[in-house]
């Protein structure tokens, strides 16, 4: 009936039925056997270790005790009702505390007999005591598969835990379907692959993953396991790259002609720095190859894209191409559209800017120029990829913040036009190598990691309330200097209400610290009409008001070079990458900048590192390490990519490692056998096969 036993929907595992499969698939999202199966253990619990009652202390995890209960009562009324036992053991006493099944424990558990309790000890009023201790009378032997020595502990939740599929529940269910569906698993990875890198069978990881015997055969499991994990995201990622060059024909751009000349010798501003260059030589080479170039551009903010991108742009215009350059927002694309017009001149190039916000007759203007080719760059927002714009013969596609840019949506350019144009895409929140590798693992990326000499670095400070009005004084000397200043709030949903009312509050004493008509402050927040936003956020930009107060709406690319001070409002709050996307709107003109983080004396841990971090240091690249290493890789992309980053059991942040070994082999294999066609191979081909049936971008051209 299915197409391997591993596609059985979960409701037919004994048991289960269709209740329960329908809380497991609301609730876990597991739908098949497959999915049980991975729906990994989160820790380890080793069960063959006991604690001495006298041993706890309040770093003590979760552990298992002998000890025998000694008293047993109800205590509390209504929902502070609770059973308290006493549980003794030869070096101490304490207590078990329950407050809900209360009726189970009345009847189970039984004052005078052995006990073995497990679970994490609190100290409260005097006392360590566990609330909801696993219970097992003590002569019993463990639960479970045999001797289990780790115990494996899952995810679960309230609702699960209902229908009897806690930990413990959902243990029993996997015990059940290993023993029936073992001998059915079959191997995915090639054998010479396992042998290479001394990898456990598909069989064996399985089964040591959920039930390991000792930590050495849990550990070969989960480096099996994510090495899969790994490995198989990068076949599909490199496999995609190597059909595009494949079945993809590029335009060339061999030509530098009179556009890029002409620019470089008498409208560039400015001498290019090596990274530039570096990299404007790899898109050089890129574009001359006959295939399609899908190259990623990393720079820090203040790196010196936008150039890169304009030079790339009159590099397809030369050879006969137009270009055109996509940014995530209406601002965004008229500062680029502001930014370029004033490097270059009409009689160079003809530039344009098409957003939602254009009228209907510049737009039928407009689509009539590019159709006929009197357009050169087209600058503009999504807009552009969903109008009906038809240029005369697009040769290359600049993506400005890739990080709001799907696969889908690249792959939807390509239908403007026959040849597929060349993509750039430029992102100024530097990645993680690890998180590039796996998000992009389909682009070729270049680093501009150097900025622009004699720029002067940022200042960070980190102070405390109570330092507020030093913080209001440096503020009035440098708008007296003639600078301007970003004061940001935090904004995020779940607390919502009471950020609004921290920011009336912030405005109201900065109203009285900086009164009109001396200072003109401009105030953007999210809940304004769009309108009043680009007009306050206008005023700033041309220099009319000295403040701009914003919450996180602040625009990621905005362009002030005259604002020389960020002041961040409960920095603690914010995440790295946020904090250093912020401090990366000073920093822009030629004056030493400043950033002063404004936090409450209590901070967290991870608070504290962030703050630290980012008065220590003002590169991006190490700031987006550490944030992996805090956050894990899901918050750091701020959204959640398209499946690539839903991994099981690898961790970007930790496992490096296994990740460059997984995308080494697959280069090696793809260069061996391109199509995967030896024998050896014939596992990965089946793999390729299935997703092709699946949708891959590949199929939108
Ligand atoms: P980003 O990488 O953040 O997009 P921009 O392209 O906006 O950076 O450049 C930031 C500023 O630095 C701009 O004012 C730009 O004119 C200037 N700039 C870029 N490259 C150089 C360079 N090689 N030398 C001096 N200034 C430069
Ligand atoms: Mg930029």
């Amino acid at each position: 009936m299915f197409s391997s036993v591993l596609d059985t929907p979960v409701e037919f595992i004994k048991g289960v039925g269709p209740t329960r499969a329908d809380v497991l698939k609301k609730e876990l999202g597991l739908f098949t056997y497959q999915d049980l199966l991975s729906h990994y253990p989160f820790r380890y619990i080793d069960r063959t270790k006991y604690f001495k009652i006298n041993q706890i202390n309040s770093d003590s995890q979760y552990i298992q005790i002998i000890g025998r209960v000694i008293s047993k009562k109800v205590i509390g009324e209504k929902r502070a009702k609770r059973i308290v036992a006493v549980f003794k053991d030869d070096t101490g006493l304490m207590e078990l505390v329950w407050f809900q099944s209360l009726k189970w424990v009345d009847e189970n558990i039984t004052v005078g007999l052995a006990y073995v309790a497990f679970g994490k000890p609190n100290f409260f009023n005097g006392t360590f005591s566990i609330s909801h201790p696993e219970m097992e009378l003590y002569q019993n032997k463990p639960t479970g598969r045999g001797n289990l020595t780790l115990q494996p502990v899952y995810n679960s939740t309230e609702k699960l835990k209902k229908f009897n599929l806690d930990s413990k529940g959902l243990q029993r269910l996997i015990a059940g379907l290993l023993d029936l569906v073992i001998p059915q698993v079959v191997e995915n990875l090639p054998q010479y692959i396992l042998d290479k890198y001394q990898l456990p069978s598909k069989k064996m990881a399985l089964l040591n993953i959920h039930f390991p015997k000792n930590q050495q055969d849990l550990n070969a499991a989960e480096r099996r396991l994510k090495f899969e994990e790994l490995f198989f995201i990068q076949l599909q990622l490199l496999n995609n790259k190597h059909l595009r060059a494949l079945k993809f024909k590029g335009v060339n751009f061999d030509k530098v002609g009179e556009k890029v000349n002409r620019f470089y010798k008498e409208f560039l501003p400015f001498e290019l720095t090596n990274a530039q260059k570096r990299v404007i030589k790899e898109i050089r080479l890129d574009t001359q190859r006959g295939v399609q170039m899908n190259r990623l551009v990393q720079g820090d903010v203040g790196s010196g894209k936008t150039a890169v991108a304009l030079m790339s742009m009159l590099l397809a215009n030369d050879n006969g191409y137009q270009a055109c350059m996509m940014a995530p927002t209406e601002i965004l694309a008229r500062q680029h559209y502001a930014s370029i017009t004033e490097l270059v001149t009409d009689d160079l190039v003809r530039v344009a800017i098409l957003t939602g916000n254009s009228k209907k007759k510049e737009r039928t203007i407009l689509h009539k120029q590019l159709e006929s080719g009197e357009i050169d760059i087209l600058i503009g927002t999504h807009a552009l990829i969903e109008d009906k714009v038809q240029f005369k013969n697009l040769g290359l596609v600049v993506i400005d913040e890739q990080h709001r840019f799907g696969v889908e949506q690249r792959a939807k350019l390509w239908r403007k036009s026959f040849i597929p144009p060349h993509i750039l895409v430029m992102t100024a929140t530097p990645i993680p190598r690890t998180l590039a590798m796996t998000l992009y693992g389909d682009l070729d990326v270049s680093v501009i990691d150097e900025l622009p000499a004699g720029r002067k670095p940022i200042e960070t400070r980190h102070l405390f309330e109570g330092q507020r009005m030093r913080m209001f004084g440096f503020m009035k000397q440098e708008i007296a200097k003639g600078r301007q200043v970003y004061v940001v709030y935090p904004l995020i949903k779940e607390s919502e209400k009471l950020d609004l009312l921290h920011l009336e509050a912030g405005i109201e004493q900065m109203s009285y610290q900086f009164p009109r008509p001396d200072y003109q402050m401009s105030i953007v927040h999210g809940q304004m009409p769009n309108a009043d936003k680009q007009f306050e956020m206008q005023q700033f930009i041309d220099g009319k008001s000295q403040i701009m107060v914003a919450t996180t709406v602040i625009e990621v690319g905005v362009n002030v070079p005259n604002a020389s001070v960020m002041v961040i409002e409960n920095a603690e709050r914010f995440g790295l990458s946020q904090l250093h996307q912020l401090r990366g709107r000073v920093g822009r003109g030629a004056e030493q900048s400043f950033c002063i983080l404004m936090s409450g004396n209590k901070l967290s841990k991870e608070g504290k590192v962030r703050l630290e971090t980012m008065v220590r240091t003002n590169n991006g690249f190490e700031i987006s390490e550490i944030d992996l290493q805090l956050r894990g890789p899901g918050d750091i992309t701020g959204t959640q990519q398209s499946g690539v980053l839903d991994l099981k059991l690898a961790d970007l942040a930790t496992d490096q490692v296994i990740l460059q070994e997984a995308r080494n082999t697959v280069i090696q294999i793809l260069e061996d056998d391109m199509r995967l066609e030896k024998p050896e191979n014939a596992l990965l081909k089946a793999y390729i096969k299935k997703l092709e049936r699946g949708i891959s971008f590949d199929k939108i051209s």
